[in-house]
């Protein structure tokens, strides 16, 4: 098996192996890690026999060459067991026609766990790897969502430690409560009198602290994150598009080698890069579909090879997708330009001094695999309402934006190619919104109430997940001000 090289996509850190990467997160120019070559995996009946764990320990060991066999297969094993409520652990469903991917039978109902529940594990041996044989303290900021599948996906791994940060009047009310009952001797959640920002800021400020960094160092911690840029984090990903595809040929929904197109709801462009990764490996795909909500810079982008963030921000009810500045872009840019790593740079200066940028021709033609497209709020809701109205299929807004986008792109290229559809979050996640937009009535309801509604009009048992909820003991309480953060964190690790 060939040895896979990481470099930075800025060309000014030195190449290194998978674990050094993953314990490093971002490279030390500010570029992103990126693989030196793509492994090839072709699509077989052989394939199609495999659970999702053997078939993710089979594309984990392509790209983390310097792993064992058996830390892969272990660390497979550990993230996608029973915290998953779906024995497929992202099952694929049929309506209209359509094969939702579902990727939220995690312990948060979010896609985020897929990558979230296995990273630990990976952190974990590639720390002993490099010989770095530390606790990790992970350090994070959260308006929400990432937060609780780090805790989920972090809590009770030894050798770990997780602190979180969120505001404490930023989140809702059920984020706040997923968070503050997050169990595990190793989570330790901490709300700030400050907004999201503020917390961010904190985060950072701890990261780039030398004399903070040396007296981690003196008691046996290192700082790590588990951002969306780790390839820890993105290559796990890759595994589930293979999976639909395996599937949708063990079904006889499709042939061996037919082309299918995949649509998914985009922000920081981790996701739908994944399933670019799968393309590039070799699976059969015709077009990836890119949806975005109002705050559609990447539609823009793709349709006319300029990337501009000066523009107004809107908060949506898809707010995993309001984000101007989708960081893992830059991977794409790298690929699609040649490797031209002076050429990124450029391209990432000018985003970060004037605030957008534009690629060459060559460069919009090396990425025409890509469709961008957007859903309003409006059509969002009209989009869950239909759906719903002619199935009985319930979807969360940013699956619903994604299905919106695939109808439009349907009836105005014709294409009818067999789609696969990421659904990201699970309906139970926004249910304000997501009864809101059969009724609107629902709107102003408690959230705990209409938990119980959903699963009425579904049919069905709520997932434990939201159960539990209103049962579990709160276990974290302190709120810190905001130039506490600090002081919080070296109480925790005693130093
Ligand atoms: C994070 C997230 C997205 C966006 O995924 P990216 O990888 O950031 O593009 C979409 N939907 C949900 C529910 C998410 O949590």
């Amino acid at each position: 098996m060939r040895e896979i090289i990481y470099k930075s996509t800025r060309g000014e850190s030195k190449e290194i192996l998978s674990a050094e990467a993953i314990v490093a997160g971002i490279a030390g120019d500010g570029g992103l890690y990126v693989p030196h070559a793509f492994p090839r995996l072709e699509v077989t009946r052989e394939l199609a026999a495999l659970t999702y764990q053997e078939l993710a320990a089979r594309i984990l060991r392509l790209y983390f060459t310097d792993f064992q066999a058996e830390e892969i297969s272990a660390a497979v094993a550990k993230a996608y067991d029973r915290k998953f409520d779906h024995q497929d652990i992202a099952p694929l469903k049929t309506y209209n026609g359509i094969h939702f991917l579902e990727l939220f039978h995690g312990p948060t109902l979010a896609f985020k766990d897929m990558a979230l529940a296995i990273l630990p594990h990976l952190l974990k041996a590639a720390l002993k790897k490099t010989g770095k044989e530390r606790e990790a303290v992970i350090l994070t900021a959260t308006s929400g969502d990432t937060g609780k599948a780090a805790l989920e996906g972090f809590a009770g791994v030894e050798g770990t430690k997780i602190i979180v940060f969120f505001p404490e009047h930023g989140v809702s009310r059920v984020q706040k409560r997923q968070m503050v009952t997050q169990w595990g001797d190793n989570t330790y959640v901490i709300g700030i009198e400050g907004n999201f920002d503020d917390a961010q800021r904190g985060v950072k400020a701890m990261f780039t602290d030398e004399a903070l960094r040396r007296a981690l160092e003196a008691k046996g911690y290192v700082f790590s994150s588990a951002n969306s840029i780790n390839i820890g984090r993105l290559i796990p990903q890759i595994v589930y598009y293979y999976w639909a595809y395996l599937q949708l040929l063990g079904r006889g929904e499709i042939a061996c080698g037919e082309n299918v197109n995949i649509a998914v709801p985009t922000g920081n462009f981790g996701n739908i890069l994944a399933a670019y990764y799968a393309l590039q490996m070799g699976l059969p795909v015709n077009r990836l579909l890119c949806a975005s909500n109002s705050n559609k810079v990447l539609f823009d982008f793709f349709a006319t090879g300029i990337y501009d963030s000066n523009r107004e921000f809107y908060v949506t009810m898809s707010p995993s997708m309001d984000i101007l500045i989708s960081s893992n872009l830059e991977r794409l840019l790298y690929h699609a330009c040649g490797e031209d790593t002076r050429q990124v740079k450029e391209w990432m200066a000018a985003l970060q001094n004037r605030g957008h940028y534009r690629v060459t021709r060559e460069v919009r033609e090396n990425m025409r695999v890509f469709a961008g497209g957007y859903a309003g709020e409006e059509e969002t809701s009209a989009t869950i309402r239909n759906l719903f109205a002619e199935t009985g299929y319930l979807i969360d807004p940013h699956t619903a934006v994604a299905y919106a986008v695939l109808q439009k792109y349907r009836r105005e290229t014709k294409d009818g190619t067999p789609t696969v559809v990421a659904a990201t979050a699970s309906p139970y996640k926004f249910p304000g919104d997501v009864l809101g937009s059969i009724d609107p009535g629902y709107r102003e309801k408690d959230e705990f109430t209409l938990f119980a509604k959903m699963g009425e009009l579904l049919g069905e048992e709520i997932p434990k997940a939201v159960q539990s909820l209103q049962t579990r003991p709160v276990r974290h309480k302190t709120v810190c001000r905001k130039d506490d953060m600090r002081r919080v964190v070296e109480n925790i690790l005693q130093i």
